[in-house]
């Protein structure tokens, strides 16, 4: 399942984790105690954790809740997260993804990525083969969508190609209109 192909030394950033608990909101007691069973008791901004850990916690949850509130989380996800200046628009903040991806993980190992290609008249395809799940990549586009409305355009599509990491899938792509 999620995961399992990763290196046990991949660790992911406190900040963020924390942005991830936060974005559950009224899960939030239930995303610290089931994060306890996977052994991570108390979580600290400056600290690293294993990302197989958040990930086993996420994967619990996330089967509890289902896919509409997978989606919620990674929709409510950016708002806990602090972006750089010189992000300023949904394309600048979709092409940063995969830098703040990294930014909060670290160590050996291939944790996947988002692969951004910009495409003419508001259009973009979208890669993900991280190990997130495919849900939670659509709600943080969504996000970002909200936090950065293009001008004159009223709404995102977004159009998943066949395949997804949900069903085996090694990557999800996404075309995205707006
Ligand atoms: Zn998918």
């Amino acid at each position: 399942m999620i995961g399992s192909a990763l290196s046990n030394r991949v660790e992911v950033y406190g900040r963020s984790v924390q942005a991830l608990v936060n974005a559950m909101e009224f899960l939030k007691l239930k995303a610290k105690r089931v994060l306890a069973t996977h052994g991570i008791e108390t979580l600290e901004a400056e600290q690293w954790y294993p990302m197989q850990n958040v990930l086993g916690s996420f994967e619990d949850i996330l089967k509890q809740v289902g896919p509409h509130t997978t989606r919620a989380i990674g929709h409510a996800l950016p708002k806990h997260a602090a972006f750089p200046p010189h992000i300023d628009s949904f394309e600048s903040a979709l092409l940063s993804l995969d830098q703040a991806y990294r930014m909060n993980h670290r160590g050996p190992g291939n944790i996947g990525s988002y692969r951004v290609i910009p495409g003419v008249n508001r259009t973009s395809t979208v890669m993900c083969d991280n190990p997130y799940p495919c849900e939670f990549d659509q709600g943080i586009m969504e996000a970002l969508y909200d936090r950065f409305p293009p001008k004159n355009s009223l709404r995102l599509r977004i159009d998943h190609d066949p395949g997804c990491r949900a069903k085996g899938a090694h990557a999800c792509t996404y075309h995205l209109k707006w």
